[in-house]
């Protein structure tokens, strides 16, 4: 996912230390899904009750009602299950979170079924309940009747004035990091894979697609199915349902969103395919058939979301000038990086972040040049140093210990953009054309597998390291790898056309031009974020007056302007933007934005005032997650 820098979103992190004594044995490449060799017996998720070890979950045969009156799914997950060879185990232990189970069956091969005990433990705040089934030493298959929720905190039931249709209510699922338990009763641990197919009912009018094999042409009646071949971790199952649209944008990838935006945001991706192909032509073959992006309502917390075959994205991004499309490069890049080859655990999760970042930049510099490219990194730089400052040693860390802890705490600018650093480390010591082809190399000897932190470092030394030891010396693997800060080795990213940016501000600053002749016509988003970046916080009221009156800042339909404008506004006490802040806080649930803007608010108390009075009419529109962090920031008490 992508959650910070300029342009794109990210979504959680994670990454830990704890669980690493598991290397995944892998003898050879394995180039075909095939689930059964998903991931090493030996890796332990501390975020997962499952025993994959014993029993593993192979596949899933879901089946729902999507009641939207009662904010329930109901129905049965159906799965198939292997143990290891000469295994005979009878315990099955999947993950839950807030499911109420009806029965468990189950099935030992053909049509018939018994009913098979089940216990529920008390629930962790954290991890859910561990579901505990008794099974037959030789069952195949194991039956779940279940409903959800209400508040399950992977399901986000919008009513319909939350839409941008205002007609319809919608539903959309996040399943990382550990969500996909309020929903499946399954192994919710990214080391184990699954294929899955599944059979959704929802009222007549509306569209649901998944992380599956969406049909463009799809009949609206209301009774939809879908299949994924492909083996994923359980955080890459999705649903949304709602009065959706499709509009393509080349014969494999296209948008799927609310009616009233679909032609807009098809418009805002018309870059689509360029960058599949970009992504290609560097990495290896695009595995998983189509690539389609579904823009969802303004309530979605994160910029985007990896869902394999249909990338969910917030509507944030459609400036109407395509300046923000370094999103969907992200998302797509995960194709690669995670969904292809995954973080086997939480503590991982750099694998998953620092790579896409790494392949995020490499694509824009394809389709957009490298002026662009640059610009996004010395962005993503200022981000983490920026971040680095404030977090705790443990946390700079990119095998990060989340151990006792949410994942979704580990959420850090951390696995992004130093990942990224680390890699692009290794291209300036081994070259381009080298680093290349050991990354192909790499997705062609993992895909379909989890691996971890001691799995990757094994591959790199066999394949990069140890041919040139010479070059080796030079990269610190264990101080990027399990320590704090930043290595004094790490490349600098460096941009001209940002120093020009830089230049100008300067010039205004100290009163040689005025706002009104800063050569600003033609900058892009990343030129703004700069410029604005590097005035002085706070700035006096009146400064800030002109360059709105120049610039007309407090109304830019740009949300990664906007929000560096309103931060800039918020710590000079720049009343005229007080308007266009509650309009952004009650118009979208993004948590790039609203962290760091409830956040600057809270610093004074009339701010924070302010702030309680924006968020008691915002909470009800934000989704659970977005709630959960605000909650803290603004010391929420209902
Ligand atoms: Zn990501």
């Amino acid at each position: 996912m992508r959650h910070g820098k300029v342009a794109a979103i990210a979504l959680m992190c994670l990454a830990a230390a704890s669980c690493r004594e598991g290397p995944a044995s892998r003898a050879e490449p394995a180039r075909s899904p095939s689930p059964t060799v998903a991931a090493s017996s030996a890796t332990r998720d501390e975020h997962s009750y499952g025993n994959p070890e014993e029993i593993r979950v192979t596949h899933a045969d879901l089946d729902w009602d999507v009641l939207f009156d009662r904010r329930i799914l109901r129905g049965t997950a159906t799965l198939s299950v292997e143990r290891p060879a000469g295994g005979r185990a009878t315990r099955l232990v999947l993950d839950t979170r807030d499911l109420d189970v009806a029965k468990v069956e189950a099935s030992r091969a053909g049509p018939s079924w018994a009913s098979a005990p089940f216990s529920l433990a008390p629930p962790d705040k954290f991890l859910g309940s561990a579901l505990t089934v008794t099974t037959p030493e030789d069952a195949t298959r194991v039956r779940v009747s279940y409903s959800t929720r209400p508040e399950a905190s992977g399901l986000q039931w919008l009513d319909p004035p939350q839409t941008a249709g205002k007609k319809d209510p919608f539903l959309f699922t996040q399943s990382q990091a550990i969500h996909a338990r309020s929903w499946i009763p399954l192994q919710d641990s990214p080391s184990v894979r699954i294929t899955y197919r599944a059979r959704v009912r929802t009222p007549k009018n509306l569209i649901a697609v998944m992380s599956a094999n969406n049909d463009p042409n799809v009949k609206r009646d209301g009774d939809y199915d879908f299949e994924m071949t492909q083996p994923i971790p359980s955080y890459l199952i999705a649903l949304a349902v709602g009065d959706l649209a499709f509009a393509p944008v080349s014969r494999r990838a296209g948008v799927w969103a609310e009616r009233p935006v679909v032609a807009a945001a098809a418009r805002e991706f018309g870059d689509l395919e360029k960058m599949i192909q970009a992504a290609e032509n560097l990495f290896g073959p695009y595995r998983w058939d189509r690539y389609d992006v579904l823009v969802l309502p303004p309530s979605f917390p994160f910029g985007g979301m990896e869902n394999p075959r249909l990338t969910f994205a917030t509507p944030t991004v459609l400036a109407g000038d395509r300046s923000l499309v370094s999103l969907v490069a992200h998302e797509l890049a995960h194709s690669w990086a995670g969904n292809l080859v995954t973080n086997a655990t939480w503590p991982d999760f750099w694998l998953n972040e620092g790579f896409t970042v790494y392949l995020e930049r490499r694509i824009l510099e394809r389709v957009y040049g490298s002026r662009r490219a640059d610009m996004e990194a010395v962005l993503g730089l200022q981000d983490l140093e920026k971040e680095m400052a404030t977090l705790p040693e443990k946390d700079q860390i990119l095998h990060v210990d989340l151990t006792g802890r949410d994942p979704d705490d580990g959420f850090t600018d951390v696995p992004y953009e130093k990942g990224a650093l680390f890699l692009r480390q290794l291209e300036a010591v081994y070259g381009r054309d080298r680093f290349d082809r050991f990354l192909r190399g790499y997705f062609d000897h993992f895909a379909f597998h989890s691996i971890t932190t001691d799995d990757f470092v094994r591959y790199l030394r066999a394949n990069l390291l140890d041919t040139d030891p010479r070059l080796a010396a030079k990269v610190p693997v264990e101080e990027w790898i399990e320590k704090p800060g930043i290595p004094a080795v790490a490349p600098r990213p460096k941009s001209d056309a940002l120093v020009l940016v830089e230049a100008e501000g300067e010039r205004w600053r100290k009163g040689e031009k005025p706002a009104s002749a800063i050569a600003a016509g033609a900058w892009s988003t990343q030129e703004w974020l700069h410029f604005l970046r590097a005035l002085p916080s706070p700035s006096p009221p009146g400064r800030m007056a002109e360059l709105d009156q120049a610039f007309r800042l407090s109304a830019s339909g740009n949300s990664e302007i906007t929000n560096q404008w309103l931060l800039l506004s918020i710590a000079s006490g720049y009343e005229p933007a007080w308007p266009r802040l509650e309009e952004f806080l009650t118009s979208m649930g993004r948590r790039k934005f609203l962290k760091p803007l409830y956040e600057e608010l809270v610093k004074t108390s009339e701010g924070k005032e302010r702030a309680l009075a924006i968020y008691r009419k915002a909470r009800p529109t934000y989704h659970p997650i977005a709630v959960a962090t605000v909650d803290k920031i603004v010391g929420w008490r209902g």
